[in-house]
């Protein structure tokens, strides 16, 4: 089950805003928003899109601070009622028009806090994603930083030893390094090589989309601003109000 990957992490207190409610805009205006948007995408030169859970729960994985969110019901002392395996998970929707989008050019790159995989198994190419807190189908040498794809998900959760041995060498020598899962715990800093890349496009693009997520979580939901901060535009596409947005509609326009 994929919410057994909450269970895997150390206990934490403070995990923000949790269950308010979610607000469902009209037909109409969803066509309106969704005009003005690819207007935007039309006119923009680099379009940065910033993924969270919430573009996951079609899938059948349970979000975090949704209503039946992961920790809303951990706070209610229950797990949430939709839990799949992430190997029987499948990509969304959202996930697949990304992968068209990236392919005609549409958007540059994607960050994403998901650990779920379904980027990579969308599809989208690996140059075009920052998974800035782990993947669980990924797993990396502590000792060399090559990453394996792994065929299921990894077992461990918080960057523990997976038990294989790096096959990896150089030089005629064997790497003697041991694969680690990739999934970050409350206490890890981000991997600098995707913090790195996600902050480049973040503050280059002239577009900056997120889906599914609150942006509680720092320094994730931070890097959106960037664009805002030297001149682009910031787009919030989410069912709860975010940390950010300045009104209670689920799809916030800046400027
Ligand atoms: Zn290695």
């Amino acid at each position: 089950m994929s919410c057994n990957y909450a269970d895997g992490l150390s206990p934490y207190e403070n995990k923000g805003k949790l269950g308010l409610a979610e607000k469902f805009d009209s037909k109409d205006e969803v066509t309106e928003k969704v005009s003005k948007l690819a207007t935007w995408i039309q006119e923009a030169k680099h379009v940065v899109v910033h993924t969270g859970a919430g573009i996951s729960t079609a899938a059948g994985i349970p979000d975090f601070r949704g209503p039946k969110g992961v920790w809303t019901m951990e706070a209610k002392g229950l797990k949430p009622e939709k839990d799949i395996s992430f190997k029987d998970a499948i990509p969304t929707k959202t996930h697949m028009a990304l992968v068209k989008l990236a392919e005609a050019g549409k958007i540059s790159y994607v960050v994403s806090q998901n650990i779920d995989g379904l980027h990579m198994r969308s599809g989208l190419p690996r140059s075009h994603i920052s998974e800035l807190h782990g993947n669980v189908f990924v797993e990396r040498c502590d000792r060399c930083e090559r990453q394996v794809v792994l065929a299921a998900p990894s077992a461990t959760v918080g960057q523990k030893k997976s038990g294989r041995d790096c096959k990896w060498g150089r030089g005629g020598r064997i790497c003697r390094g041991q694969m680690r899962d990739t999934i970050l715990d409350w206490e890890h800093g981000l991997p600098d090589d995707e913090l790195a890349l996600a902050d480049y496009h973040s503050c280059l693009a002239d577009l900056s989309i997120t889906l599914g997520t609150t942006l509680q979580i720092v320094p994730s939901g931070n890097l959106p601003l960037s664009t805002k901060k030297f001149g682009g535009r910031l787009v919030i596409c989410n069912l709860q109000p975010t940390k950010h947005c300045v009104s209670e509609t689920p799809l916030h326009f800046f400027r």
